[in-house]
């Protein structure tokens, strides 16, 4: 095997073919084979010898390569038991990563981070996502609560640019603020098809979020917070009052619905994509207090 990085179009055609690897599209395997892409990622998760680094997905080890090199421990969860034997050879210069397998959505990542990042202060989540499965596996680490310092992955250019937008615009939703609850975001940069064998029919994008110390806006039941939120960008085209007003059937009349957001400070006929974070915390501060006293 030569000493050529991973990630490059003669190393990784050499791997899959001495392995006969077929890619599976249904698992998302589209694998990186640019170092300045990778050198893009890794920089902005701010790795060093004293940090940790977690990998979802190391296909045949690309960007497993490059965190080995910069952080002090890696591990790497990949759901493909045809990879394992494959990272095992590719990686075995690298006693600093160990490779778990596993579908990310159903691992206990707290055990793990408890046991194998022991003594590491910071860990970042450091990905080339699989793109079928890119919103739960971000929403399952934040609503976890995984104590990350940054997560830097690439996604789909749309997502990412959801993930990133500001009210107002045509991408801010309720992803765009469950994600900003948790996270400040920066998008890194906008990745061409060119850079992965086999070359995804979606534009990429690099995105991080930075973990907030704590969430965007206070709130005192983080639940209900988030039933509103989604509640108003239920009929994006429809306003907030008229959302919530089917929301809240049955629980609230209709009039109430419309007073109480004038209370909040809201012009009811504005739609959910106008609405900040601290205006959504607010009008569910209201909602819930005119519910608590309809129950008393
Ligand atoms: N990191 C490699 C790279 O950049 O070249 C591969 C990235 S590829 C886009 C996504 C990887 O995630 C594949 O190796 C795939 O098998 C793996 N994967 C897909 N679904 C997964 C899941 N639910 N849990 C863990 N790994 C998964």
């Amino acid at each position: 095997m030569s000493d050529m990085l991973i990630a490059t179009p003669r190393r990784t055609k050499e791997i899959i073919g001495k392995h006969g690897f077929q890619f599976k599209k249904s698992l998302g395997q589209n694998f990186l084979i640019d170092n300045n892409i990778l050198h893009k990622i890794t920089a902005a998760a701010e790795l060093d010898e004293s940090k940790g680094a977690l990998e979802i997905g190391p296909g045949i080890g690309a960007l497993t390569e490059r965190l080995a090199k910069e952080a002090g421990k890696v591990a790497a969860i990949e759901i493909d038991t045809r990879l394992l034997p494959i990272l095992q050879e590719v990686l075995e210069p690298y006693p600093n990563v160990r490779v778990y397998h596993g579908d990310v959505l159903k691992y206990d990542l707290h055990q793990l981070w408890k046991e194998y990042f022991q003594g590491y202060e910071k860990v970042s989540v450091v990905a080339n996502l699989p793109y079928y499965v890119t919103t739960p596996i971000i929403m399952k680490l934040l609503e976890e609560g995984l104590p990350f310092e940054h997560m830097v992955v690439m996604i789909q250019k749309e997502v990412a640019e959801r993930m990133a937008a500001a009210p107002g615009t045509k991408d801010y939703g309720s992803l765009t603020v469950a994600v900003q609850y948790y996270c400040e975001t920066s998008l890194v940069t906008i990745v061409p098809h060119t850079v992965f064998i086999p070359q995804p029919n979606v534009d990429s994008a690099v995105i991080r979020l930075t973990r907030r110390e704590t969430p965007a806006v206070q709130v005192s039941d983080e639940r209900f917070f988030f039933e509103v939120v989604q509640a108003c960008f239920a009929q994006r085209r429809k306003t907030i009052s008229n959302n919530l007003q089917s929301h809240f059937s049955g629980r609230m009349e209709k009039e109430r619905v419309k007073e109480l957001l004038q209370t909040a400070g809201i012009d009811p006929v504005r739609r959910g994509e106008t609405l900040s974070l601290q205006e959504f915390a607010r009008l569910t501060e209201t909602l819930e207090q005119a519910l608590a006293e309809g129950r008393s």
